[in-house]
């Protein structure tokens, strides 16, 4: 059907620059370090993570535009999963990891985008003022969009003046550092976006709906990160937190003192299951095709920093069968087998 020519064709777009972006950012071999990968914030059992997503970043032939890497991880069961490992690690570093990257991300986006970065309000480090602050960013984002009208002729934006018809409806986290340049060219009209902290349904189902059901998307994608806030605070104790962020994060079902990223995986599976319930009809008739992503900004699974790597498909999670759907482009139902689209058909 034409849905399932135009998931392909997105997916396609959305890895192809995903492993551009890879491949360029990592130059160093991601010599699938199964060990390495665990010591860090990775889960005991990702020592397999070799045999999925391998062939596509180094082998740089590979001309087939779908070439994702698949999720190394098994999903953990969610009810068994109350063997506790290390709360105290798990809580400690989603602190520690906020502060560098998003004060990096922001000095940068300052240099590039603002010709005529203050020196006024950048005294030293510690004291620039909040004023400075915002005064340098609004002039930056003013100059960005000087620069985006120039870019742009008015054909570029009559073409979705009147309407707006995206193929996805993309789920993220708030977090700043996962946006949609590092999977699409350019989102503009082709992603209808919804975040929150923690990439939920539950706390944003009206939207997702809209996406869904009026939009008519036909894909509904779900995408974690590596060490986010959301899923570390849901694992732990949040109960003095203010109340609307509690509120948030009572819907992030994992269990307390898990992994992050483990975490992370488990929120996404999660996700994609409530999805499955929610929009049963159109996934049975192969309107919606639900899949579930962890972006891994800090290579923690070994296959290149900025990787996307799929983890679910219509809770499907089984590594080799997820390699398997994705390079026959099967996107639509295949966790139940039901009417699965013939192989290689695009
Ligand atoms: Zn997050």
């Amino acid at each position: 059907m034409e849905y399932k020519g135009m998931v392909t064709a997105l997916l396609g777009a959305l890895f192809t620059l995903g492993t551009t972006a890879a491949m360029a950012s990592d130059a160093h071999a991601p010599a699938a370090a199964p060990k390495a990968a665990a010591s860090h914030a990775a889960p005991a059992e990702a020592a397999k993570p070799a045999e999925a997503g391998h062939g596509a970043p180094a082998a740089a032939k590979a001309p087939e535009a779908l070439a994702p890497s698949i999720h190394p991880l098994r999903r953990p069961a969610i009810h068994t999963a109350s063997a506790v490992h290390k709360p105290a690690a798990s809580h400690a570093r989603p602190a520690s990891s906020h502060k560098p990257a998003a004060s990096h991300g922001k000095a940068k986006a300052h240099t590039s985008a603002a010709a005529g970065h203050g020196d006024a309000h950048d005294d030293g480090h510690g004291h620039d003022s909040e004023t400075g602050k915002v005064q340098n960013l609004v002039k930056a984002m003013l100059a960005a969009n000087t620069n985006y009208m120039k870019r742009n002729n008015s054909s570029y934006f009559d073409k979705f003046a009147s309407k707006q018809t995206p193929r996805a409806t993309v789920v993220t986290c708030a977090d700043s550092r996962v946006q949609s340049n590092a999977f699409h060219p350019d989102a503009v009209n082709d992603l209808f976006m919804v975040r929150n902290i923690g990439n939920q349904l539950a706390t944003s189902e009206g939207s997702i709906e809209y996406g869904v059901r009026h939009l008519n998307t036909p894909l509904l994608m779900f995408i974690g990160h590596a060490v986010c806030g959301a899923v570390a605070a849901a694992s732990g104790d949040f109960s003095k937190l203010e109340r609307p962020i509690q509120k948030e994060l009572l819907t992030i079902n994992i269990p307390k003192g898990i992994n992050v990223n483990e975490g992370v995986l488990m929120n996404v599976n999660n996700q994609v299951e409530s999805a499955m319930l929610k929009f049963g009809g159109e996934v049975e008739s192969g309107k919606l095709a639900v899949i579930g992503a962890f972006y891994d900004f800090r290579n923690d699974y070994k296959q290149g920093k900025g990787k996307l790597i799929i983890t679910n498909i219509n809770g499907e999670t089984d590594p080799a069968k997820l390699a398997a759907l994705t390079k026959a482009g099967n996107f639509f139902n295949a966790a139940t087998g039901m009417s699965a689209a013939p192989a290689g058909g695009h």
